[in-house]
């Protein structure tokens, strides 16, 4: 039983095209100078596993798995584009970056942030 081959199979997947911020929020960076006011990622719900690149079969023809080994492949960023982030809804011009979502496999904690309390 596999949560994420599961949501896979039932079609809760897509690949988003994601601006800088996004990307590097998502890579642990913050993001660095922009004139994106947008929170990065605020449109992925908590329950969406996140990765970087394409899956095997969306990469163009004649890109093989060695060529992606080697020497990196250009399917996976777009250099240019106007199109609004699926990670954050900027439509500012820039850099979109291939990520593969699944969604609802996560588990979310909805606890609040522990606040110190003066009971005691
Ligand atoms: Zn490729
Ligand atoms: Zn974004």
């Amino acid at each position: 039983m596999n949560a994420y081959a599961d949501a896979i199979d039932a079609g809760h997947c897509a690949t988003l095209w994601v601006c800088d911020d996004c990307f590097y929020s998502h890579h642990g960076f913050e993001a660095g100078e922009t004139n994106n006011d947008r929170e990065p990622l605020n449109r992925i719900s908590p329950d969406t596993d996140l990765s970087s690149g394409l899956r095997s079969e969306e990469h163009s023809e004649g890109c093989t798995p060695k060529i992606r080994e080697t020497d990196g492949c250009e399917c996976e960023t777009t250099p240019f584009s106007w199109s609004a982030c699926d990670g954050c809804g900027s439509n500012l011009g820039g850099t979109r970056h291939a990520m593969f979502a699944v969604f609802g496999v996560r588990p979310v904690t909805t606890d609040a942030p522990t606040e110190p309390t003066d009971n005691g």
